[in-house]
């Protein structure tokens, strides 16, 4: 059955805004609500994707704090921030580290409407010593009471809803969806309206079919596959 054509608007107008240049690095963030909140604002803001490093022999889980946002924001994990760091300032992004070092700077006076990554640390114990050393710059929020750190959720949404009302200041939030690498909006596109058909595609080696301006698919399926979607 093909998507309703409401449905596939959403779509659109959802990846029409998501950012590749927009990130965060979550470093053995490990509570289900914490994780589900955080990709539940990368959502929010247009995140296309989001990086964590886990504890020994855990994986990322979510609970329903995510309302189903892990299914848009992919959560890659990796083995350590080392890598992932390096990665990502090949790709030109500027690393921001969440932790009160002595060089760390107000949030509100950096400039993050370039490619940033944010840096966010465990629950219990903030940042590990040795990617406190990898990144740019260090930054904090300020706090004027008597508990002296946020929620890690709530950290991350401040840093992420200021990057993009910097953003949004400078004209640069995406609209039509410039803030994707070239190609990549008609995969995802299609991945996300036909997400059964798109996993036979990629078992069978086959590229996905294109999609007519409603956004049905534009070739004959299997009958059993046809069903299914
Ligand atoms: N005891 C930990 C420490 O000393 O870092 C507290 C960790 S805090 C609960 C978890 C994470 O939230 C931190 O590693 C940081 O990424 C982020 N965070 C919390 N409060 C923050 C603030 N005021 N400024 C920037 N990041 C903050």
């Amino acid at each position: 059955m093909p998507i309703l054509p409401r449905r596939y608007q959403r779509l659109r107008s959802v990846l029409d805004r998501r950012m590749a240049n927009l990130t965060v690095l979550l470093e053995q963030v490990d509570k289900p609500h914490n994780l589900s909140a955080i990709l539940r604002t990368c959502d929010a803001v247009g995140v296309l994707e989001a990086h964590a490093v886990c504890l020994k022999g855990r994986m990322p889980t979510f609970n329903d704090t995510a309302l189903g946002s892990q299914k848009w924001v992919p959560l890659h994990v990796h083995p350590n921030s080392a890598t992932v760091l390096t990665e990502l300032r090949e790709q030109g992004f500027r690393i921001y580290g969440t932790h009160l070092a002595q060089e760390a700077v107000d949030y509100r006076q950096c400039d993050f409407s370039g490619p940033t990554a944010f840096v966010l640390g465990a629950e219990k114990w903030g940042l590990s010593e040795s990617t406190s050393t990898l990144v740019d710059q260090a930054i904090f929020i300020p706090m004027q009471g008597m508990v002296q750190s946020l929620n890690v959720s709530v950290a991350t949404a401040t840093l992420l809803f200021e990057a993009v009302r910097q953003r949004q200041l400078a004209g640069l939030l995406p609209q039509h969806g410039e803030g994707l690498p070239p190609g990549l909006y008609n995969k995802l596109l299609f991945e996300w309206a036909y997400p059964q058909v798109a996993a036979w595609c990629r078992r069978e080696g086959r590229p996905y079919p294109a999609l007519d301006g409603e956004g049905a698919i534009s070739e004959e399926l299997p009958r059993n596959l046809r069903l299914r979607c």
